[in-house]
């Protein structure tokens, strides 16, 4: 486990760096709120996600995937498949299942409280990759690791998919420039920086789409695609209609805002 812990806080750090300064050598839009007000926030609810999970949670998905190949549970293990071609699929199976489950938190009112946290930061860049409700984490925590019982997903795609969902979730919410040529190879397969930037554009239409994280096909595949925002990646606005104060970048109030609306919390003055 101490090696799985490595593996992840490396390709973590490695990746974070190298986006980070792509970010300031070649930024996309120019930033509306800044770091300052949100790098704290969105590292702290890092911190805050990683020490919950620790405390709170027994195993993660890698744990349960060695429960899991050491029964010979699940699916994948029962059809007797090559392991190349069991840990293939189950991360196919592991991508589909985030595209799903963000999906449902897009479309059920109370888990869209605890996702549009996620939503609501002013602008999009490496630490909103980082920006998820420690509830949400849970919660998905749990969805994974029963998909990997169920389906005995190996050891090698869980650790593989978590590396790769860590990295292309910083990578995906970088707010990078990048040649629009590469932009289009990529999205024969990737999710891109400017595919996801449209899925946090405060058109609800706009945010409504583009789920995916890793592989774009899922979205293809679902009518849920959509190629850019109306307004144009340096026009269009990011976040949500509401949670647009400031204040609501710190981290008391990402952690509070599933329990809260901006109305009862700012009631209009006269
Ligand atoms: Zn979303
Ligand atoms: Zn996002």
């Amino acid at each position: 486990m101490d090696i799985e812990i490595l593996i992840r806080a490396s390709a973590f750090a490695l990746v974070f760096a190298a986006m980070a300064a792509w970010e300031i050598v070649a930024p996309r839009r120019k930033l509306t709120a800044g770091r300052k007000p949100r790098w704290p926030s969105n590292l702290g609810i890092l911190v805050v996600d990683v020490l919950v999970v620790r405390v709170l949670v027994p195993t993660a998905a890698v744990g349960a995937a060695l429960f899991a190949a050491g029964r010979g549970w699940g699916l994948l293990h029962l059809a007797g498949l090559r392991l190349s071609v069991a840990a293939l699929l189950g991360f196919l199976v592991l991508d589909l299942t985030i595209y799903a489950q963000h999906v449902v938190f897009h479309k059920v009112p109370a888990l869209w409280r605890l996702h549009r946290m996620h939503h609501a930061d002013l602008d999009i860049d490496v630490t909103t990759g980082l920006r998820f409700h420690p509830f949400e984490i849970l919660i998905s925590l749990g969805v994974k690791v029963a998909i990997v019982l169920a389906f005995g997903i190996p050891v090698v795609a869980v650790l593989l998919f978590e590396v790769v969902l860590n990295a292309t979730s910083i990578f995906n919410h970088a707010n990078v420039a990048m040649p629009a040529a590469l932009d289009r190879v990529l999205r024969l397969v990737l999710v891109t920086p400017d595919m996801h930037r449209v899925h946090h554009s405060i058109v609800r239409r706009e945010t409504d789409s583009n789920y995916g994280f890793n592989l774009l096909w899922w979205d293809r595949l679902f009518g849920t695609y959509r190629a850019a925002p109306q307004a144009g990646h340096e026009r269009m606005t990011i976040g949500l209609p509401i949670f647009r104060d400031p204040k609501e970048l710190r981290l008391d109030r990402l952690l509070t805002q599933p329990f809260r609306d901006p109305g009862a919390v700012e009631p209009e003055r006269t």
